[in-house]
């Protein structure tokens, strides 16, 4: 996501660097290329005109003039007003002082609703809540089946009319859930109501209904970042129709371009509360709108990276790795570990695009192969613990008879075994550089 526009953009940016003083020209240029790459990005006009407006005056004030380097604090300001049209702090979910909390997401037919009502209950029960899925989507005929099977895999009840009753009245389910989470203890609900292709009264009309029925703690229109600049005249749409006091972006990772990102909060007046980047139940997260701007900005999306390292390393483990990495130690049993602990993580593309400077390298990461990486840890379980642990003593046969095993050719294992020799060479001698 962003890609095309991060890319221009640190471009234009770049150009600035090693310019004592910034001219009025110069400026002038640079906000130029900016608008051009927003609105080639897809951001809403509007939007891009005030964001230049900003930008631009404050480029000319005192704040670059005086400034010890003033490229950099024109990198500041971009920063800092691109978190703002991103909404600024991070929205925390508001939550009911009287459980249950109840969470009505709204939006068009395939805008990936439902798939969110299973990541956003899964994202809550991790965070020690106890919610509640419920299908108000009575609509297309498959929707309550979709729930239960996304509610299935996210551990998540799901409440649903029972089943032989007729289509149902969607009001009626959604006001009858409130009273089965109260009996049940559940302290959220989150309820998928029905889409349409389409904006269309009836859509709205029932959405409005089932909002008047069970008066949701937050109403999230879910849209489809992909769907460009349509994204603006429906989240108006539903603005108007439903009205809604939150925002989740879904499909992010489908969109190069983003601007729908960067317009609904602007064009709407509400925040993003989420954003969901992938079909997996696990490709979802709190928007922060200042982690956003710096990924666009090519600086990188270190604290989420953190975040999830957190989760799936065993600080001990990594401790102990750091450790052998400094004394030349290193086994490739320890890097199976690692490896593994990263991809525990997620796809290594996504991953590397949360590094700084990870927009130019894409094409590198183009090459990153998840399949190379399979057959690298293929390759490492046809060792025994000895070979593992000591792989100078893998001979000739050996290394033929780990490559049978696992379905790759000779070169391949002596490959790994030469490039793990060096890169053991390299991190024992960076890591005497860094006192490890
Ligand atoms: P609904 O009609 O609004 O309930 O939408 P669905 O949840 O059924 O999603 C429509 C399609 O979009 C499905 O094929 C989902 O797998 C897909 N989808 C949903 N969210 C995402 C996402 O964040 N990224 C990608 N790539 N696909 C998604």
């Amino acid at each position: 996501m962003f890609d095309t526009l991060s890319d221009r953009l640190t471009s234009v940016l770049s150009n600035l660097r090693g310019k004592g003083r910034l001219s009025e020209a110069d400026i002038d240029a640079t906000c130029r290329e900016i608008r051009i790459a927003l609105l080639e990005a897809d951001v809403a006009l509007p939007v891009v005109r005030s964001f230049i407006g900003q930008v631009k005056q404050r480029a000319k004030g005192a704040e670059v003039s005086q400034a010890l380097n003033p490229a950099q604090q024109v990198v500041k300001i971009v920063n800092e007003e691109l978190i703002g049209i991103l909404g600024g702090e991070t929205r925390r979910l508001n939550l009911a002082k009287n459980p249950p909390t109840v969470i009505m997401l709204a939006g068009l037919q395939g805008s990936g609703k439902t798939t969110l009502a299973g990541k956003l209950a899964r994202w809550l029960a991790g965070q020690g809540h106890t919610p509640m899925l419920v299908a108000a989507d009575l609509q297309r005929p498959n929707a309550v089946t979709q729930l239960q099977v996304v509610g299935e895999r996210a551990g998540v009840p799901v409440f649903a009319p029972e089943p032989g009753n007729g289509v149902g009245d969607p009001v009626d389910v959604a006001r009858r859930s409130i009273d089965e989470a109260r009996r049940a203890q559940h302290d959220v609900v989150v309820i998928d109501t029905a889409g349409r292709l389409g904006i269309d009264e009836e859509m709205m009309r029932q959405a409005a209904d089932i909002r008047d029925a069970v008066q949701p703690n937050e109403t999230l229109f879910v849209v489809d970042a992909m769907i460009g600049q349509d994204a603006v005249t429906t989240a108006e749409a539903f603005r108007d129709g439903v009205g809604f006091t939150g925002v989740a972006l879904t499909k992010l990772d489908g969109d190069a371009r983003g601007g729908a990102a960067l317009s609904v909060r602007q064009v709407t007046g509400q925040p993003i509360l989420f954003a969901s980047n992938g079909e997996k139940l696990e490709d979802f997260d709190v928007f922060h709108p200042d982690r956003m701007a710096s990924r666009i900005l090519g600086m990188g999306d270190l604290l989420t990276l953190i975040e999830q390292a957190e989760q799936a390393f065993d600080a001990k483990q990594a401790e102990e790795a750091a450790a052998k990495i400094g004394s030349g130690e290193l086994t490739l049993e320890d890097f199976l570990e690692q490896m593994l602990a990263v991809r525990r993580m997620g796809p290594i593309g996504n991953l590397l695009g949360m590094l700084p400077g990870a927009g130019q390298m894409k094409d590198a990461l183009a090459q990153l192969d998840e399949k190379h990486l399979d057959r690298v840890q293929a390759i490492i379980r046809g060792m025994t613990p000895q070979e593992r642990a000591d792989p100078k003593i893998i001979k000739g046969s050996r290394r033929a008879r780990i490559a049978r095993g696992s379905g790759v050719s000779v070169s391949e294992v002596n490959d790994l075994v030469d490039r793990f020799f060096e890169a053991r060479k390299m991190m024992q001698q960076m890591a005497g550089r860094f006192g490890m």
